[in-house]
């Protein structure tokens, strides 16, 4: 029935993100890919689509305090190597994970995944969060991996090219992510191109860019296989790699499903 050789999961992520009822996006993807990558999963709900392929119908915010609940029981329990946030809906939210994660004395990497919108448009973001989010939750990331429309909402100004895709990168360290990673899907071109500034340097990750409306979830699997390689002990810069490798095979084997755009193929 299933293969008792198969290894045990190496290290565990822990995500913070909503559900998407549809199984493609959010924390079901996160699931699934810590998952498929040999890794734990535990996860911390903050938020419930009703959503499908063809796009978010309603949203059902939980309450702050049975957030931090989820997460003072984690936690206070299972050894977790990386927190991984995805949709935190609320200022309300986005302030009290800062406040907590903030008060530990050791501090876990944190790869957030600044999700605001929606491909379909739906805000998974509300507006007044993005600023709490840049002074309460930033200085507490040891990765941010915003999209091109992300990173422009973020710094409040419109992104042309790679030259000025490295500034912002530079400048979302320089507003207190340790390290940033700009995806560059959204960008037109023959390449997909996503810049890591860790600092010192820029690096840039470069793939075909695979032309298909097939990409729901993309941001959140890629964070997550981000957050699995991380947890299993790889550097950075190979984590980055090894999960880019992972998301363009899964946008690569994507499968249609639904009526709208189908999610990543999981099973990459
Ligand atoms: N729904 C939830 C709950 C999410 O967290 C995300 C992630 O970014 C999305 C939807 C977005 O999906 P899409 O890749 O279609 O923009």
């Amino acid at each position: 029935l299933f293969n008792r050789r198969r290894p045990l999961p190496r290290g565990a992520v822990l995500t913070v993100a909503g559900s998407d009822s549809g199984g493609g996006a959010g924390i079901q993807a996160d699931i699934k890919t810590i998952t498929l990558l040999g890794s734990y999963a535990a996860s911390v709900l903050t938020a419930l689509t009703a959503q499908n392929t063809r796009g978010v119908s309603s949203i059902h915010g939980l309450p702050p305090s049975f957030v931090m609940d989820q997460l003072d029981s984690v936690l206070a329990d299972i050894p977790i190597d990386v927190i991984k946030t995805g949709m935190l809906h609320t200022p309300a939210i986005v302030s009290a994970l800062a406040e907590r994660l903030g008060e530990r004395t050791t501090l876990l990497p944190l790869v957030i995944d600044p999700v605001m919108i929606a491909k379909g448009g739906a805000a998974l973001m509300e507006r007044e969060a993005a600023q709490t989010f840049l002074e309460q939750l930033m200085p507490l990331a040891y990765l941010l991996t915003p999209n091109i429309p992300e990173t422009e909402r973020l710094l409040g100004r419109t992104i042309q090219n790679e030259a000025e895709t490295e500034q912002a990168a530079r400048d979302l360290h320089a507003l207190g992510a340790a390290n940033v990673l700009i995806k560059g899907g959204h960008m037109g071109g023959r390449l997909s191109t996503d810049i890591l500034f860790d600092g010192r340097e820029c690096h840039h990750f470069s793939v075909e860019r695979v032309f298909t409306s097939n990409t729901h979830g993309t941001g959140c699997t890629y964070a997550s296989a981000i957050a699995a390689f991380l947890a299993q002990g790889e550097p950075l810069r190979t984590a980055v790699e090894r999960a880019k490798q992972f998301i363009t095979a899964a946008i690569q084997l994507a499968r249609p499903l639904g009526r709208g755009h189908s999610p990543v193929n999981h099973f990459a």
